[in-house]
């Protein structure tokens, strides 16, 4: 293993708490899904990152599936009416996908560093 050799998991486990892949001490943003321009621990530059709309099909992807399995629950063991049901769902999606898309984010910001992806 060489000295500039980056490790895929740790770096993506970093950028899952919001953390800087490279040193994990720096915050990742600087408001919610708001990349920061750099380490403020490291130095090392976000610029490159490409996120775009990947974290929010992730996010999307997982989150459908919970809404489809609350769906599957509540219709067939419970006796709520659909309109509690439609507000249960609707609210754990909604709170979901705001922890979530961060996180998936930091996540994906990670994975690129740690390939060395768009220039990192
Ligand atoms: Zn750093």
């Amino acid at each position: 293993m060489t000295d500039d050799t980056r490790q895929r998991k740790p770096a993506m486990l970093r950028g899952l708490r919001q953390r800087c892949p490279n040193c994990g001490e720096g915050q990742l943003f600087t408001r919610y899904l708001k990349v920061a321009p750099a380490c403020a621990s490291c130095g090392q530059s976000f610029a490159p990152q490409k996120a775009d709309d990947g974290p929010a099909y992730f996010t999307i992807l997982v989150m459908c599936h919970i809404a489809g399995f609350m769906l599957h629950f509540m219709i067939v063991y419970t006796e709520l009416g659909p309109w509690m049901t439609a507000l249960l769902v609707g609210a754990v999606v909604l709170a979901g996908s705001l922890w979530m898309l961060p996180r998936i984010k930091g996540l994906m910001i990670g994975w690129q560093w740690a390939d060395r992806l768009h220039g990192f």
